[in-house]
């Protein structure tokens, strides 16, 4: 068992931070928000008043963050020097590749291994220890981090070499993007035309229109399996993110030359949602835009 920091418990590191306790590791958890750290530590984490204090003879450091910036700041100001040159550097936040190979390049000059470890399937799996795991690095780091990575998992593939899990990831959620936007479209046309949403996802979940956003993050409370439009967009995988992800792929595709037309449009939804004030919500709440029924927060 291994002495591991965990460094951002958010809505997923919340969840995967537990998980690693259970397996009988022993868990520093450290996030700036209090309300986050207290609720890792009912969870059998232990808490540390900073990332340098979870760090100190980590054998393994995990960090699960919003982006680049905090990733780049996180480990260049405060695990590079903190934790010994032994411990292996798990990111799992969800970044650009380009940072990715930076922050790895630097962890490798000064003598640590690192890979970067994006994730997919949402807070559900995180909690449950089912997250898909994408990793880019060695293999000898891939060997060393699967390990670890397995009581988070249902997969952990090796997608290749520094920042291939990013890229696996951000075409992931291109078409994750794309899907939820269109799923969404579909239920309001399915609702104008007369069709009873609950009817309309009994039929398209078994049928051609099925996908991820349809079957198991249904956009529509009370329809499907519990997902944050259950609890009125709250949790769940925020809008800002997504926005995040599908700027990542459109400048991705900018670098190699493509000109991706469907991730431009979802990108262009998500702005305009994001803009008017639906950021902190769940990105299924693009159908509350979709259907004329959103309304910004007070004061936005
Ligand atoms: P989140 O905003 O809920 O959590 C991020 C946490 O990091 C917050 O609790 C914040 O306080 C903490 N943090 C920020 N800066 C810090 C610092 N300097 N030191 C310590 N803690 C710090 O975000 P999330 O939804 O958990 O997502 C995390 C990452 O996972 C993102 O990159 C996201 O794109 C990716 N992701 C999210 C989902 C999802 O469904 N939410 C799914 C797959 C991937």
């Amino acid at each position: 068992m291994a002495r591991i920091a965990f460094i951002g418990l958010g809505h997923m590191g919340g969840g995967m931070a537990p998980n690693l306790a259970k397996a009988g590791h022993e868990v520093r958890a450290f996030d700036l928000s209090e309300e986050a750290l207290a609720k890792a530590a009912e969870q059998g984490c232990g808490r540390a008043d900073s990332t340098e204090e979870a760090c100190v003879d980590a054998e393994v450091v995990i960090t699960m963050l919003p982006a680049a910036t905090h990733v780049l700041d996180v480990y260049r100001n405060h695990v590079f020097g903190n934790a010994p040159p032994s411990a292996l550097l798990i990111d799992c936040s969800t970044i650009d590749v380009g940072s990715a190979r930076t922050v790895e390049e630097e962890a490798g000059a000064k003598g640590y291994e690192m890979v970067d470890a994006p994730v997919s399937g949402g807070i559900a799996a995180a909690a449950a220890g089912s997250l898909a795991f994408m990793v880019g690095g060695s293999p000898e780091a891939f060997t060393r981090a699967k390990p670890i990575i397995e009581p988070m998992a249902k997969a952990v593939i090796h997608a290749g070499g520094a920042g291939a899990g990013q890229a696996a990831k951000i075409c992931n959620n291109l078409i994750l993007g794309a899907t939820m936007a269109v799923t969404c479209e579909a239920f309001v046309l399915a609702q104008k035309l007369g069709l009873d949403p609950q009817v309309f996802f009994d039929i398209s979940s078994q049928a051609s229109g099925q996908s991820w956003s349809m079957t198991t993050y249904c956009p529509v409370p009370g329809v499907g399996p519990k997902t944050p439009a259950d609890n009125d967009y709250e949790g769940g995988f925020a809008a800002a993110l997504m926005l995040k992800d599908l700027k990542l792929a459109m400048e991705a595709a900018s670098q190699v030359g493509l000109e991706l037309e469907m991730g431009e449009e979802a990108e262009e939804e998500y702005s305009k949602f994001v803009d008017g004030g639906g950021g902190n919500k769940d990105f299924s709440a693009i159908i509350k835009m979709i259907d004329g029924s959103w309304k910004a927060p007070d004061g936005q």
